[in-house]
């Protein structure tokens, strides 16, 4: 059975007195070996409870325990070095002037000659940067940095890893390459780790577990499939998956809409509120007098991308795959490739 390496209970910070907390009550669960992706706008609190939880910074009520020990609350503070953690930046944070070798071997001084060096290569094999031991910093690329600065981190193999949004720096091919190997790394080395970012996509293709925040508060925290197909809010719907929302009111066993009707698949207890379609659930039928208008479209390679004009001058958009290409101008019928229609109230 897998344990809790991370538990925050009720956890609160506030930088001013008189301002709102920028973490505000957050309780959550982390199991042993899981990856959490920590994911919300900018302002929102995701690193002041990453600096929580590595310790630069203190709270004002609740509890952080890792490993089963308390490290944090009200009178309790264990300093970050004795939290058997490993952390990585934005911005890399290499010493310019140490090697490879030197970089990792940064946190192993407490370990024997013999297993400093038994770490160092597996730290360097597991990010593969072997061949490249005694290279500086400025002789390697950003994504060869940032794989240096993982390497440090896992060396003394901590039970948790902080990840404060680690691929940020980096152009978006070796993002986009780098993010498939941090899991891959991570859970190769065994390690638990909470990853803080504002990308949906990279927190959805990163994380077994997603905690959505929003002003200092976590907003929902489950699944990346179950924040997928069933936002707990509006917010984490729209933030998540950029969907669309669209007025709607009941009637009978449908929601009416200015788009058409959608079955009711849930028992509602309001009568009106918002449909939510996400974009890639669209079908689009071109008709004649249909209400609704094709204003522009983006070709994405293995997809279209379409912005459409409801009745009441409202945008939707929507992505097909390209095999049927719509032209700007076609009137289309809307229906959904998805059973259940989630409804928010207003
Ligand atoms: P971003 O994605 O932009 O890094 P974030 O979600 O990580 O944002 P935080 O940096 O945790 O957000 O900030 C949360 C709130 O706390 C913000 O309103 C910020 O202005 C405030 N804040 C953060 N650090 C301090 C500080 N040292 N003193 C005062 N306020 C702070």
């Amino acid at each position: 059975m897998q344990q809790a390496i991370l538990q925050l209970q009720n956890v609160t910070k506030r930088f001013l007195e008189n301002a709102s907390p920028a973490v505000d009550n957050v309780s959550l669960t982390l199991q042993q070996g899981d990856v959490l992706g920590l994911l919300g706008p900018s302002g929102c609190g995701k690193t002041t409870l990453l600096r929580l939880i590595a310790g630069f910074e203190r709270l004002q009520s609740g509890e952080i325990e890792i490993g089963g020990q308390i490290v944090c609350d009200y009178s309790t503070y264990i300093p970050t070095e004795q939290r058997d953690i490993g952390i990585v930046f934005q911005d890399y944070a290499l010493f310019p002037h140490l090697n490879v070798s030197e970089n990792v071997a940064f946190g192993l001084k407490h370990f024997s000659k013999q297993q400093i060096q038994k770490r160092i290569a597996e730290a360097i094999a597991l990010v593969r940067l072997e061949g490249l031991e005694k290279r500086y910093p400025y002789e390697l690329s950003g994504g060869q940095q940032q794989r240096v600065a993982l390497a440090r981190a896992l060396a003394p193999q901590p039970q948790l890893m902080l990840l404060d949004e680690p691929l940020s720096n980096l152009d978006i091919q070796v993002r986009l390459q780098l993010r498939e190997e941090v899991r891959d790394i991570l859970k190769a080395a065994g390690t638990s780790a909470i990853f803080v970012t504002h990308d949906q996509e990279e927190a959805l293709a990163i994380s077994d577990m997603v905690g959505v925040m929003r002003q200092g508060h976590l907003e929902q925290i489950g699944t990346p499939e179950e924040i997928y197909t069933h936002p707990a809010s509006k917010f984490v719907a729209e933030f998540v998956t950029q969907a669309n929302f669209i007025p709607a009111h009941r009637q009978g066993n449908l929601w009416e809409t200015e788009v058409g009707s959608f079955e009711l698949t849930a028992n509602h207890t309001h009568d009106t509120g918002e449909i939510m379609i996400r974009q890639e659930d669209f079908i689009l039928k071109p008709a004649t007098n249909a209400p609704i208008v094709i204003r522009t479209r983006r070709f994405l390679g293995r997809e279209y991308q379409y912005c459409l004009q409801t009745p009441s001058g409202k945008e939707l958009h929507a992505r097909t795959m390209t095999d049927v290409a719509l032209p700007v101008g076609t009137r289309v019928q809307i229906s959904v490739t998805v059973n259940a229609i989630q409804v928010f109230p207003q």
